[in-house]
């Protein structure tokens, strides 16, 4: 079992990335935290964590600075549990999702209505705000 946390120290490579994410049930921000895997050179899910509510003075928008290519697994939502996340295709927005999603599901940040795609993919339909 890799523990991540005890990984050697590589300069050229940032050892963690956080995401901001937003829970799609409550609304609420939480952290998630990626850590560096030396092998096979990938970012693997280590934990949630809530964030407060005056965490972003608006919106809350965040884009991983790290390829999300490289980005795997998921860490389940703190708030409900959700064990996965999505991005929003309109204003960016990370937040959790459903294994199994609805078809269809309302972006907690601009209120924009995803479809889910044949592939998993969130692909914005229209803006209702
Ligand atoms: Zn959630
Ligand atoms: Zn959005």
């Amino acid at each position: 079992m890799i523990d991540p946390d005890n990984l050697p120290f590589r300069s050229e490579v940032p050892l963690q990335v956080f995401l901001h994410s937003r829970c799609l049930n409550t609304r609420k921000f939480y952290r998630l935290r990626y850590v560096f895997l030396e092998e096979p050179r990938i970012y693997f899910a280590k934990s949630a964590h809530p964030l407060p509510e005056d965490f972003f003075s608006e919106g809350g928008i965040s884009s991983p600075a790290i390829s999300s290519d490289l980005l795997y697994g998921s860490a389940p939502c703190p708030y409900c549990g959700n064990t996965t996340w999505g991005q929003c295709g309109n204003c960016g927005q990370i937040f959790c999702g459903s294994a199994t999603p609805p078809p269809q599901i309302q972006c907690p940040s601009c209120q924009a209505v995803l479809n889910i795609g044949s592939e998993g993919n969130f692909d914005v339909t229209r803006s209702s705000g």
